[in-house]
């Protein structure tokens, strides 16, 4: 069976939530945002949300373990067999060798990711504009030095795969979209 996987990374505010949804609808194919599927579980109270609350609230990463069972199941729903885009997963190298091997195990692949590029400066702003609830000046900082330390090293993993591209995610949301399209296009293009 073959799919088209799409892995969106970049820091904080780089636009990467906004981008994964318009390319999913324009491909129909699932966003999943494991940030979104996080905040779900902690407004319903679940046992998952109680446990990654304190994370989420200070910035820092939710243990990998709470994340695995979460991806495993999302991947292997019904509406994400012909494809997805992974939003906020993986977010350290753990957590990228689990998916390569969850995604052998289950017969996906991981077609192209997608790295959008936007300087510290651009990011503090927009975030402090947004207004959600880990979106402080203090949850920010602590958030961009978790990603620097721990989601940056995952760029230089999926480099040395050969299916790495960096977009810059400075200009219009209008533009960044075309330019993340143009580079998506050809895998769902090609006959499988
Ligand atoms: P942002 O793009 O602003 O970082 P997200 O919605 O992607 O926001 O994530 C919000 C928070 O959810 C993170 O700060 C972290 O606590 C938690 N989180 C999301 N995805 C993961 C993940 N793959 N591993 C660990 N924690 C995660």
């Amino acid at each position: 069976m073959s799919n088209s996987g799409l892995i969106f990374l970049g820091p904080p505010g780089a636009g990467k939530g906004t981008q994964a949804a318009i390319i999913a609808a324009k491909f129909n194919i699932p966003h999943i945002s494991t940030g979104e599927m996080l905040r779900e579980a902690i407004a319903s109270g679940t046992t998952l949300g109680q446990k990654a609350q304190s994370y989420v609230d200070k910035g820092e990463l939710v243990p990998d373990e709470l994340l695995l069972d979460l991806i495993r199941d999302r991947l292997l729903q019904a509406d994400a067999q012909q494809g997805w885009i992974l939003d906020g997963f993986p977010r350290n190298l753990a957590q990228a060798e689990f998916l390569d091997q969850l995604l052998t195990e289950i017969s996906q692949t991981c077609d192209c990711v997608l790295n959008l590029q936007v300087s510290d400066e651009f990011l503090v702003a927009r975030l402090l504009s947004r207004g959600r609830k880990d979106d402080n000046e203090e949850t920010i900082r602590r958030r961009l030095k978790v990603y620097y330390e721990q989601t940056a090293p995952v760029i230089g993993y999926y480099q040395n795969k050969n299916n790495l591209y960096t977009i810059d995610g400075s200009p219009t949301l209008e533009e960044v979209t075309a330019a993340l399209a143009q580079v998506i296009k050809p895998f769902f293009d090609s006959p499988k």
